[in-house]
């Protein structure tokens, strides 16, 4: 028996785009020591008190059947924390808890657009976009942005490249190019989404994460709201990506309708879960600041090692936990500097290539290994980059 077309076709690239990363797991397997700068996830673990509210919780008896839209504690907290982020009222009735930022995607998708519609995303763009498109029975619209407009999207470009499309998937603070929309692209991508008739689904899972100050969310733009899915998550704000909790927030009717996808995919997210989410959002910003504050150091002891030298130049950093560098200066491919400093210096950084074509010739650095390990890679990378050669 065969897999189905549409389960063997969901990405054009099985890895994903994740050789690098699966190389460097192989090669420390075999007891060759790589520094990682590879994979979006923090270097803490959860805090303990998020894990003693997981503890309690499971054990007062939170371990049946939670309540498939969310526990009404989480969402009325999440309706709140939006609202006061955003301005714009919101209940829990605007509010879905999901299994992690990546399904609230999914659910995202399944309410935009009848099988067939087309699906806009901008590249670069995070490499699980396409294939949750097409899982969602879309087919996915690549949008290219460019390198000397820091990636960002401009307005002419998206009014002609969004016609037809029943979607378009933004990302702020970005993954993987660690920009931050100013408010006039916010406003840019509202404006046309409102004239070519689409749903705005807005990938914010990063929006603690914010070195500018700037961070819009889409949701916040006047009139927004009524085609605006917001993607929420844990994860990256409270170090908590293994356990699987995310949002989406939208429209009353098609939280109705999501609900019900949940009830015939997810049936929700376990209620020990919902119940160390509530609990860690109760230990209030003061928290989520010392949860983001490593990578805002980190970002800027990088681009002070970058000072000095113009063969490894920065693209503008406004959030999120990772730098992209353009290393076009060495003559080499992303993918070859990334294959070649992981083979020489046993140091793993993913290659633009792996985020779509726009950010070919530039190099993604998670910031997530200790200070001092990721300031001794960044120079070993730049001593690579400057004599091609370790
Ligand atoms: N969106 C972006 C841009 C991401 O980088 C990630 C995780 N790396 C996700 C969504 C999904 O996050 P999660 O499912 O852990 O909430």
């Amino acid at each position: 028996m065969h897999a189905s077309t549409r389960l063997q076709t969901l990405t054009d690239d099985p890895s994903g785009g994740w050789e690098i990363f699966e190389r460097a797991r192989a090669m420390i397997r075999d007891g060759t020591p790589v520094i990682e700068l590879t994979i979006g996830e923090h270097d803490i673990r959860t805090d303990p008190r998020i894990l003693e509210a997981m503890d309690k919780a499971a054990r007062a008896g939170h371990t049946g059947y939670a309540a498939v839209p969310g526990t009404a504690t989480l969402r009325e907290a999440i309706a709140s924390r939006v609202a006061k982020r955003t301005g714009v009222p919101t209940t829990p009735s605007n509010v879905l808890i999901t299994p992690g930022g990546q399904s609230a995607l999914f659910a995202a998708h399944i309410a935009a657009g009848e099988p067939g519609d087309r699906a806009a995303y901008l590249d670069p763009y995070y490499a699980t976009y396409p294939g949750t498109i097409r899982a969602a029975g879309l087919i996915p619209t690549a949008l290219q942005t460019a390198a000397q407009h820091g990636f960002l999207p401009q307005k002419t470009d998206l009014l002609a490249d969004t016609k037809g499309c029943c979607s378009l998937l933004v990302n702020t603070p970005n993954n993987p190019t660690g920009g931050v929309y100013p408010r006039t692209t916010a406003q840019d991508i509202l404006d046309v989404a409102k004239t070519n008739d689409l749903w705005i689904i807005s990938d914010e899972v990063y929006d603690t994460q914010d070195w500018t100050q700037e961070f819009v969310s889409l949701r916040s733009l006047e009139g927004a709201a009524e085609r605006t899915l917001t993607i929420g998550s844990m994860s990256k704000s409270h170090a908590m990506t293994g356990s699987r909790i995310g949002w989406i927030i939208g429209p009353d009717p098609v939280i109705q309708g999501l609900i019900t996808l949940a009830t015939h995919t997810t049936y929700g997210v376990p209620g020990f879960i919902q119940d160390a989410a509530l609990h860690a959002l109760s230990l209030g910003p003061k928290f989520e600041a010392e949860i983001a504050a490593p990578f805002l150091r980190r970002r800027n002891a990088v681009l002070e090692l970058l000072e000095g030298q113009n063969i490894v130049k920065a693209q503008p950093s406004g959030g999120a936990m990772y730098l992209m560098l353009d290393i076009r200066a060495t003559g080499l491919s992303g993918k070859d500097f990334a294959d070649q400093l992981l083979d020489e210096a046993h140091i793993a950084v993913m290659p633009g290539e792996s985020f779509g074509q726009a950010a070919a010739g530039h190099i993604r650095l998670a910031l997530t290994q200790p200070d001092s390990i990721l300031i001794e890679a960044v120079k070993a990378l730049l001593r690579f980059a400057s004599q091609g050669r370790y």
